[in-house]
This record gives structure tokens, C-alpha cells and sequence, in this order.
């Protein structure tokens, strides 16, 4: 079968023939639906070795998947072949506390893991099939996992974010600013839309970006100068009671930082990997910065409900798998709108 994979170090990916994976004790083989071309890719074959956040090739790249089951590995059962799966990308050792709770992002044993996920160290599914634990599939029913398929991570990625960052935003008259409108920051803006009454302002450099987050429901302002204080102004002087930055360089981080509320969350979610100077003064009282990595399957479990109940839906670029190295190159040069999402049968 064909497959994207990251070959080596700072190397862009290659589209290969590889062999079709069987499924060990516990897992499935799926039949890959839609696999979402992530940012982080692309930050992942751009690594030098060793850097924080690196993960060590060789591997088929796609952690944003759906797919059919295709065929049960030994032992298991209660599955049903043809049924279709969003694929929780996550995996930890299983049984530490944090594994426990669903949260294998902060598995507690992850210096002993081979990887870090599907698609992250382990196969992923920019490719024809994948293996997938059967523990990290979530069912899709009758919803469409093409379009679906963006929801394992540029849906699972803001709403866990989001959840986080509620209380801030539960009552009247409250801001939220989403900072980078693309595969993340659109699903955002719908998962705020949804899930609060607070005014959301949104802000990138392009201008298609704006429209579709205009058409999800926020107020955008221009990547221009002034934008602190337009910003400021659209919440009365008062500030934003979150913030969400999905680009994370020093300047998204420093807009963010000037324009919180008191008692507000600013979420790094990006991983530019700017830097903010903090002191006393010049932070707003019992104001909030942090980041955030991915999310629990519990709320995978519920960001697929928000999907079928049409309080979301991700805006998808369709490419064919020999088009998956140009959905990775137009990501790069900024020229995706939404999210891209590589179809292997289609
Ligand atoms: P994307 O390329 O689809 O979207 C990024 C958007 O940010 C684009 O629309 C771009 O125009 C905009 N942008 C870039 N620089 C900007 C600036 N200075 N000001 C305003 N807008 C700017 O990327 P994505 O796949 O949505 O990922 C977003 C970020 O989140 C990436 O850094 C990615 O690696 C990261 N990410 C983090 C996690 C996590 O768990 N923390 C998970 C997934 C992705
Ligand atoms: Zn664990």
C-alpha cells in the first residue's frame, strides 16, 4: 500500500510503497477515510534531533484519523468489520493514573513508550490502512468520517482547551479571543460559538481565514497594527476573559498577554515556542497563562456528539493520497483554508 512517511531528520516526507500492517492482539486494521494534515507535522519533520517535542523517524505522519474497520487483530471482539471510527491518536503505557482517566497525553510512563501516538512515533494514517488499538477508537455511527476526520485532533485539540478555560467564560458579557484561524482555530471559534454566549473576536494575517470565522459566528479584527487596542475596545475597555493562541509565537503571545481581563486564561496552544516576560505590574491581577497538548477520549467522545449534532461541522479541503505531499506544501505556504484532508479510496 502506499504511505506518507517521515523518513529522517529535517527531511520533508515521502510518498512510498510499504507493506499493509497486520493488527496485533487487541487492535483492528481500519480502512483509512480521511487522515487531517496537521501543523505539527510539519513541525515534526522540521525537528532536529533531539529537540524538545521531537519524535524519532521512521513513521507513516497522519494523527488526525477516521477509517473502517477493515479487519480484528487476535482477541478481539464486540467490534463490528465496515463499522467507522474516529481514531483517538493518544497512547499511553494504559495503566497509570493519568492513562486511567482517558488522558494518555500525560501518561505518566512516557519516557518508556516507543511512542507517543498513532501518527507520532507510530504508524500513522496518511496511508491506504492503519492499525488502531481498540481502546482508541471512537464510534462515528452513520456521520460522514471524511469530514469527520479533523475532529480527532483540530476538533479534540480547542475543545479540550475550551473545557479548560469555561469557567472564564460562563455568564454575561464575557470575551474570548481565538489567535490563528486555520484547521484549529476554525473548529474554535464554532466550539465557542456552541458551548458559551461570549462575543468572540478572532484575528490572522488571511483574509479568506477571517471570512470563514465571520461565517462561524466571531467578529474579526485585521493582523494590522492597533490591534490591541481594537481589541480593547470591542470588550468595553475591560479585556478578554480567554484567550486561545494557535499559533504561539512571541508576537501572537504578547497580543494575547495585552489584552486580558483581570481573573482571565490565556491557552498557548500553538507551538511556535515564543517567549513573554512576565512581572507583577504588568499582569492583570490572578490573570492565567498556560498551554494545553491534545485531549482526553472522553472528550473526543464528546466533540463527535457535538459533530452529529450539528453544533460543529469541520471545513475540509479535500486531496487524493497522491496529492498528500502538496496538501503538506500548500499547509506550509499557508494556502490551505480550513482544514486538508488526505482520502486514500477515494
Ligand atoms: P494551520 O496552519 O492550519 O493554521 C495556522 C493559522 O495561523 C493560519 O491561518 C495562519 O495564517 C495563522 N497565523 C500564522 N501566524 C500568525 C500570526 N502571527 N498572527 C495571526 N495568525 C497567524 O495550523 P493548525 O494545524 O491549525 O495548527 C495551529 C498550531 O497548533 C500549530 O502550531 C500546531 O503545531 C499546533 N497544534 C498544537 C496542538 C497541541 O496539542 N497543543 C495540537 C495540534 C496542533
Ligand atoms: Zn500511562
Amino acid at each position: 500500500m502506499r504511505a506518507v512517511v517521515f523518513e529522517n531528520w529535517q527531511t520533508f516526507p515521502v510518498l512510498k510503497e510499504v507493506n499493509r500492517p497486520t493488527p496485533g492482539p487487541g487492535e483492528v486494521l481500519l480502512k483509512v477515510a480521511g487522515a487531517g494534515a496537521c501543523h505539527s507535522d510539519v513541525a515534526v519533520y522540521n525537528f532536529q534531533e533531539g529537540a524538545p517535542g521531537s519524535v524519532k523517524p521512521a513513521f507513516t505522519l497522519g494523527h488526525e484519523n477516521s477509517g473502517w474497520v477493515e479487519e480484528l487483530g487476535p482477541g478481539v471482539s464486540g467490534i463490528t468489520v465496515g463499522d467507522a471510527f474516529l481514531v483517538y491518536g493518544p497512547i499511553g503505557c494504559g495503566h497509570c493514573k493519568a492513562c486511567s482517566r482517558g488522558q494518555d497525553t500525560y501518561c505518566e510512563n512516557v519516557a518508556e513508550m516507543p511512542y507517543l501516538g498513532i501518527g507520532l512515533g507510530r504508524d500513522g494514517g496518511m496511508a491506504e490502512y492503519v492499525t488502531v488499538p481498540v481502546r482508541n477508537l471512537v464510534p462515528l455511527g452513520d456521520a460522514d468520517p471524511v469530514d469527520a476526520a479533523p475532529l480527532a485532533d483540530a476538533g479534540l485539540t480547542p475543545y479540550h482547551a475550551i473545557k479548560l478555560a469555561l469557567p472564564h467564560l460562563n455568564g454575561g458579557g464575557r470575551h474570548a479571543l481565538v489567535i490563528g484561524l486555520g484547521g484549529l482555530g476554525q473548529i474554535a471559534v464554532q466550539i465557542l460559538k456552541a458551548l458559551t454566549g461570549a462575543t468572540v473576536i478572532a484575528t490572522d494575517m488571511k483574509e479568506d481565514a477571517m471570512r470563514m470565522a465571520e461565517a462561524n459566528g466571531a467578529i474579526t479584527i485585521p493582523g494590522t497594527e492597533g490591534q490591541s487596542e481594537r481589541i480593547l475596545e470591542l470588550t468595553g475597555g475591560k479585556g478578554v476573559d480567554a484567550a486561545f493562541d494557535f499559533v504561539g509565537a512571541g508576537p501572537t503571545i504578547n497580543l494575547a498577554a495585552s489584552v486580558m481581563a483581570k481573573r482571565s486564561r490565556l491557552t498557548v496552544v500553538g507551538i511556535a515556542n515564543g517567549s513573554h516576560e512576565w512581572s507583577f505590574f504588568t499582569t492583570p491581577y490572578e490573570s492565567t497563562i498556560t498551554n494545553t497538548y491534545w485531549g482526553t477520549i472522553e472528550d473526543l467522545h464528546e466533540v463527535v456528539a457535538m459533530y452529529r449534532a450539528g453544533q460543529i461541522a469541520p471545513q475540509v479541503q479535500r486531496f487524493s493520497l497522491d496529492q498528500a505531499l502538496d496538501a503538506y506544501r500548500k499547509l506550509e505556504a499557508g494556502e490551505v483554508s480550513g482544514r486538508a484532508v488526505v482520502v486514500p479510496h477515494a
